[in-house]
């Protein structure tokens, strides 16, 4: 599997922000976002077999699985089969763009999926066929930059049976937060507005 890095830090984003998290950041996507903040892991990073991997995480017991697009690695079933049998917790974050109709139902198994609203660009590349998928131990996040994007999202939420837990986020992680929370409850959406932890306490800051 190609790695780009594995590092120690606390969860900055969605449901389980805050806790203590073992990041596997896998090289390579299959989208472009105009936003995108991770582009440094599209391209280089070492090949890792899944015991290294492992024996990277050690004792941590929650194990975020992102990217780049994770489940673009041919061996990601067999990480996701070693990490459940250690017993781990695992955040998939996956964009929305890859049938996740293969990953394990396990109550270890949180996916974290995107929809990727207008100001991505990648609106068109999403899945809808993942949607049912998604149960209330998962969630389905929007990253939100303006009002076009606010609207697509609620128009998304209104159109899909969605059984899972939302979450808005700002472009940026920290902007227009009050812009956003004040939209949220004006139009009575039911999602929860989170900002990313780790922007806010390390800024850009890459490996945190
Ligand atoms: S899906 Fe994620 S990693 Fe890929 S381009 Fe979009 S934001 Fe970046």
């Amino acid at each position: 599997m190609r790695i780009c890095e594995i590092f120690r830090s606390i969860q900055g984003e969605g449901l389980t922000m805050g806790v203590p998290t073992v990041f596997v950041r896998t090289v390579g996507c299959n989208l472009y976002c105009s936003w995108c903040d991770t582009k440094y892991s599209f391209t280089g990073g070492t090949e890792m077999s899944v015991p290294e991997i492992m024996d990277r995480i050690g004792n941590c017991r929650t194990v975020c699985v992102t990217g780049g697009e994770p489940m673009l690695q041919k061996d990601i079933y067999e990480l996701f089969d070693a990490l459940l049998k250690a017993g781990k917790k695992i955040v998939l974050e996956t964009n929305g763009s890859v049938d996740l109709k293969d990953v394990p139902k396990d109550p270890l198994m949180m996916i974290s999926m995107d929809i990727k609203c207008p100001s991505s660009g990648m609106t068109d590349r999403m899945l809808d066929s993942n949607i049912p998928l998604l149960s209330m131990k998962d969630q389905l996040k929007f990253v939100i930059k303006d009002q076009t994007d606010l609207e697509f999202a609620e128009r998304y939420l209104n159109d899909h049976d969605v059984r899972t837990n939302v979450i808005f986020g700002p472009v940026g992680g920290t902007d227009k937060l009050e812009w956003l929370v004040g939209e949220v409850l004006e139009r009575d959406i039911d999602a929860r507005v989170l900002p990313q932890l780790h922007k806010i306490i390390w800024g850009d800051k890459k490996g945190v």
